[in-house]
């Protein structure tokens, strides 16, 4: 009996909040794994979604390959093209490509365009060893492809690894072959040989780790066997000319108008005895990607106007034909302008884009648990944690920032919290440790509302990059609920 009383006396103690309790729960922020957030079906579904994600990620590795895969998405979605569009009424979905490196899917909004648009923007490109126009020697007994890479990379994390050669090659004749080696179960593979450790003692192992593996060392090994002739001076890169022509019909001068991409071969994995995370290679930035493209399809009529684009060369400044620098926005907001019946001038673009709303759809870092010592833990981005929020990004003293407004942020923080999304908000990394920016500083040239918002990365940049589902997820909320708002 007495024991029982004193149970119950505990327990009461136990679950009276003291006043300094409550008040932390009023004012304090807490943060909660995205993964205690969610109900067992949102668990469920985000691993449905992820299935789709890694399918995406293993059709999609380069940007060529993102277009088609978004393409046919649009079709099946009964997205028709903007060319052949005649007139936009609310809810009418069209797309457009562009030079098979751009891609914007449209749903025509209840309001006119000149009200702005709910626009987000991603990039389909990823860091990878690009082939010289003359990549193809011979050296030592073996054929060798040289590489430059695109992007920044950990040069010495692309070595010893599988690769697969993705892209095109237009011909003399000019028409425009695609190439893919390297990715069915019975393709070979190429490789980046790394020095061996019996030889390093005193050259290599003395370099700095950002030079372990120097650019005009990232040569593919591509074959051994000579051809059988002595006459011939580089009789293994002959042998590779003789089957390149066999099979594809290329000759040598042929790669002067290449676009041949060295990427990691083999596909994206789950990570974790739960499964929880997704390893693979180009998640920067196709996890943002393909979230939008999925959410721009779970919209149906829209208030605003929704834009979901898909840019190429952000990797290396969004410079470009068809880079976000480009006038590609310019280009869509005319034509919905025109569709809708009105006069597509340049100050009715202008104040389209001056009032319309922006995310940009871009990786962050996540906090590596082995090198915490790069963040400043009270302003960074966890694994698991939802999707992240950077109010700004740059390097230094926010130089190259697109710096939201307070305002803004105030707007997509509430759009995030009254959907019951998980989120999270922080900074790439310690102030002075480095730094980066991405799409929302050339976008917020046309004026209008920008902010990052996407997912945190492990390993960015690497051949085999980590996201966690629960975030791919979010994400993925995130932008549905801020299309619709
Ligand atoms: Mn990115
Ligand atoms: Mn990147």
């Amino acid at each position: 009996m007495l024991v029982v009383c004193m149970g119950l006396l505990n327990k009461e103690s136990k679950d009276k909040k003291t006043k300094y309790q409550k008040l932390e729960e009023k004012l304090a922020l807490k943060k909660k794994s995205a993964w205690d957030q969610f109900t067992d079906r949102q668990k469920k579904d985000a691993f449905r979604l992820c299935d789709d994600y890694k399918s995406f990620l293993d059709n999609a590795k380069t940007e060529r390959e993102a277009v088609k895969e978004i393409e046919a998405f649009a079709k099946k979605k009964g997205f028709s093209g903007i060319g052949e569009a005649k007139e936009l009424t609310p809810g009418s979905r069209v797309y457009d490509t562009y030079r098979n490196k751009n891609a914007a899917l449209v749903i025509a909004g209840k309001k006119p365009i000149t009200e702005g648009a709910r626009i987000i923007v991603s990039h389909i490109d990823s860091p990878r060893l690009d082939l010289k126009p003359h990549p193809l020697y011979e050296d030592s007994g073996l054929a060798m492809l040289k590489t430059h890479y695109y992007g920044g990379i950990k040069k010495y994390q692309w070595v010893n690894r599988p690769f697969a050669l993705h892209g095109v090659v237009t011909k003399k004749d000019g028409k425009t072959i695609d190439i893919v080696i390297g990715e069915s179960e019975k393709d070979p593979v190429f490789v980046i040989s790394d020095l061996l450790i019996h030889l390093s003692k005193n050259s290599q192992d003395k370099r700095l780790a950002s030079e372990a593996i120097k650019g005009e060392e990232l040569n593919l090994i591509v074959a051994n066997i000579p051809v059988d002739d002595d006459k011939v001076k580089h009789k293994v890169k002959l042998a590779v000319l003789e089957h390149l022509y066999d099979k594809y019909g290329i000759v040598e001068e042929d790669f002067v108008s290449a676009e041949l991409e060295a990427v990691p071969a083999g596909i994206s994995k789950d990570v974790g005895f739960d499964r929880s995370l997704i390893g693979a290679y180009g998640q920067d930035d196709k996890v943002c990607a393909f979230a939008s493209l999925i959410a721009s399809d779970s919209v149906k009529i829209p208030e605003h106007t929704t834009i979901v684009l898909f840019y190429d060369k952000e990797e290396i400044g969004s410079v470009g034909n068809t880079g976000a620098r480009s006038n590609y926005i310019e280009y869509i907001v005319s034509r919905i302008l025109e569709l809708s019946g009105n006069a597509a001038s340049d100050s009715i673009v202008r104040e389209a884009l001056m009032k319309s709303s922006a995310l940009s759809a871009d990786v962050s870092a996540a906090v590596n648990p082995t090198f915490k010592e790069a963040h400043d833990i009270f302003n960074s981005n966890f694994c698991g944690f939802g999707a992240l929020l950077e109010k700004y990004n740059g390097y230094g003293g926010k130089y190259s920032a697109s710096d939201a407004s307070a305002e803004y942020t105030g707007r997509i923080r509430k759009i995030l919290n009254d959907n019951k999304i998980p989120w999270q908000i922080g900074e790439l990394g310690k102030v002075d440790e480095g730094g980066g920016s991405t799409i929302a500083i050339f976008f917020s040239n046309y004026s209008m509302d920008i902010i990052d918002l996407g997912v945190p990365v492990l390993g960015m940049h690497s051949p085999f990059e980590i996201v966690s589902k629960a975030d791919m997820y979010s994400a993925y909320l995130a932008y549905v609920a801020f299309l619709e708002s």
